[in-house]
């Protein structure tokens, strides 16, 4: 099917049309009503209909595929690699659904997962969901304070954490952080069930009075607990954002809508097949992680590659050699990974044999050209940008290539997903923009299954967080964009990112495309930095690539020809620094606003995030120094 007529459908009969997407998945009771909208901006689809997603990632498969790989968990880190089938990864949930029944966690309670990106996260996960108890993962490579935040939060029954996780042959121990996080958070003391991987011998006296998972496990292994059929707008998890703008917010899924918005995407947009392997290379404390890690392979009957370990290690040939292994046939990275590997030898990129891979996936930070181009030739494969939040759950803005693949035009992530009412309006007058005018991105009410219900236990911080910046009611995605005359709409940059010189008003993202258009660059951030006479100005941070044999002073040099050539003077950077590595979020995102303050001898911000200190101590020291031209 053509997707104009896709898209169209789910617009202007979008009741029909998820009726049918509605019929993808197993329904305990079907809905008795596809939308109720009476309520903007809030809306419930499916009402009445109740379903589990634990059942439909798993039980729904056992009679036809039991016997089919479901997870391979690979982990770079320990060398070890663990597989099942459906059959065996429903027996592994059972038993840990079984484990939480016995400790007294009930539908409605939440847990607290902290756990590296290992089999039992996906085990955890999956128990929370065929009970009903709403899972709130935690990536693993937070800190104790980001850990209080969510756990004061989300107020756990239990907390599941790992002894320890890894990151380039390290060993991160996260009990010490579980304890510092639990005497920081003020409102509650979960219990503490911990998996323990023999990473960290050392226990403190505390950790001593823990739960063993082993110990339970082996105690219900067999065990099998009934799945909770839940109504459809019940919530299922909570998944905090980011956090690169400001507090975290928890983002509240429901159950019904992210379970057809999984079986539809799976197939419609990511091009996988029940029985055919996808490999997202995302943690499962992230959106993505949730999504495609785990609710979408499996709701979809497919194989799920999950991966502990950094792209480059033990060498840069690691996720080449597993799509190789697997036969995988979509990727999903980000641009931040892509970026790491392209400080290396592109030779990796043609050692195994990867013919089963139809598509990479990139999405989290803008993908620029450079890159774009790299990657496509070096693999061979379409490279499909995707725009989306952790809001959203799945994309908003992509190409649908198990639809119709339509070109992929480098820079822009594409064209709206199904049931997402795409807008770019001018942010003063909130008239739409016409093409080629850049505006705010939003998205008309009612927002499509999947994404957001609210912010848990806070309706109004859901309404004026997202939809008090426009009139009529709107969700604004705080995303600068532009749109082109054949829709397709890049993302500029944060709509707080945005630089005003002179009246003139950029984004940042378009001057760091610019800056990597300069061959010596590897990754570029631009912030804009008061100025007397100009209001802003553009100050760039880049990175070198290996080998290019460039100094600093010309690398420098070349960055603001392009600049200047592609965008004019008006954009011109003030400074360049050239720096070995950019301060970014454990997510990857970079953390322009505070390079930004540091420029402005301004306090840096909430650094909780912050995944690489030495990043920031480097910048520091470049602004001691002063600018490379
Ligand atoms: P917070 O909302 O707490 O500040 P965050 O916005 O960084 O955190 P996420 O939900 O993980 O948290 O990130 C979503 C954001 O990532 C988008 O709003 C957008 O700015 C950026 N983004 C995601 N995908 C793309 C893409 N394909 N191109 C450009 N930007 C993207
Ligand atoms: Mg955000």
């Amino acid at each position: 099917m053509r997707y104009e007529d896709f898209y169209r459908r789910s617009i202007e009969q979008p009741e029909s049309f998820w009726a049918e997407q509605a019929r993808l998945i197993h329904w305990h009771t079907p809905p008795r009503q596809i939308l109720d909208a009476s309520q903007p901006p809030f809306r419930r689809w499916f009402v009445g209909g109740t379903t589990n997603l634990c059942y439909n990632a798993l039980d729904r498969h056992l009679a036809e595929r039991g016997e089919q790989l479901a997870l391979a968990a690979v982990s770079s880190e320990t060398g070890l690699t663990r597989e099942l089938s459906y059959r065996e990864l429903h027996r592994e949930v059972n038993a840990f659904a079984a484990v939480l029944v016995s400790l007294g966690v009930e539908r409605g309670d939440r847990v607290v997962i902290y756990l590296p990106n290992i089999a039992e996260a996906v085990f955890a996960m999956l128990a929370c969901a065929r009970i009903g108890a709403i899972h709130s993962v935690v990536f693993g490579g937070f800190a104790a304070h980001s850990l209080a935040l969510r756990i004061d939060d989300a107020e756990p029954k239990l907390l599941i954490a790992a002894d320890a996780g890894m990151r380039g042959g390290k060993t991160i121990p996260y009990l010490p952080l579980v304890e510092a996080a639990l005497a920081e958070a003020k409102l509650v003391s979960p219990q503490v069930l911990v998996v323990d991987r023999g990473l960290a011998p050392q226990r403190s006296a505390r950790s001593e009075r823990y739960l063993d998972y082993a110990t339970l496990r082996a105690r219900h292994l067999g065990d099998e607990v009934p799945v909770a059929w839940l109504e459809s707008n019940e919530p299922s998890y909570l998944l905090y954002t980011s956090g690169t703008t400001g507090k975290p917010k928890g983002i509240q899924r429901d159950v019904g809508g992210y379970a057809v918005a999984m079986a539809m995407s799976i197939r419609l947009i990511f091009d996988v097949a029940p029985g055919q392997v996808m490999f997202s290379t995302s943690d499962v404390g992230w959106a993505v992680g949730h999504s495609y890690n785990v609710y979408g392979p499996l709701i979809g009957g497919a194989t799920s590659l999950l991966y502990e370990g950094l792209p480059a290690h033990p060498d840069p040939g690691v996720w080449w050699r597993l799509c190789e292994r697997y036969g995988v046939r979509s990727m999903f990275s980000s641009p931040t990974a892509i970026r790491v590997l392209k400080k290396q030898d592109a030779a990796w990129l043609k050692k195994y044999d990867v013919s089963a891979l139809k598509w990479l996936f990139l999405a989290g930070e803008p993908l620029d050209e450079p890159t774009a181009q790299w990657i496509t030739a070096g693999l061979g494969v379409p490279v499909i940008d995707n725009y989306w939040q952790t809001e959203t759950g799945w994309p908003a803005i992509t190409l649908m290539p198990g639809l119709e693949l339509k070109p992929v035009k480098f820079g822009s992530p594409g064209l709206p997903a199904p049931g997402y009412r795409l807008k770019v309006i001018d942010e003063a007058s909130g008239d739409e923009a016409a093409p080629g005018e850049k505006g705010v991105l939003v998205f008309e009410p009612p927002l499509p299954p999947g994404c957001l219900s609210t912010v848990w236990r806070d309706d109004a911080r859901y309404v004026a967080s997202y939809f008090e910046h426009f009139k009529p009611l709107l969700y604004s995605s705080l995303d600068w964009a532009i749109r082109d005359a054949d829709g397709y709409t890049t993302i500029l940059g944060r709509t707080d990112d945005v630089i005003n010189v002179a009246g003139h008003r950029l984004g940042t993202r378009e001057i760091e495309e610019s800056v990597a258009a300069h061959p010596g660059v590897a990754e570029a951030a631009v912030v804009g930095v008061q100025d007397e006479l100009k209001g802003q100005v553009p100050v760039v941070f880049a990175t070198l690539r290996q080998g290019v044999g460039e100094t600093p002073g010309q690398a420098a040099a070349g960055m603001r020809r392009c600049v200047v050539e592609q965008l004019g003077s008006i954009a011109r950077p003030a400074r360049i620094y050239v720096v070995n590595a950019l301060p970014k979020t454990r997510s990857g995102k970079l953390l322009r606003r505070s390079l930004q303050a540091l420029c402005q001898q301004a306090d840096p911000g909430d650094l909780s995030t912050l995944d690489d200190p030495a990043a920031l101590d480097e910048v520091r020291r470049a602004l001691q120094r002063g600018p490379d031209d």
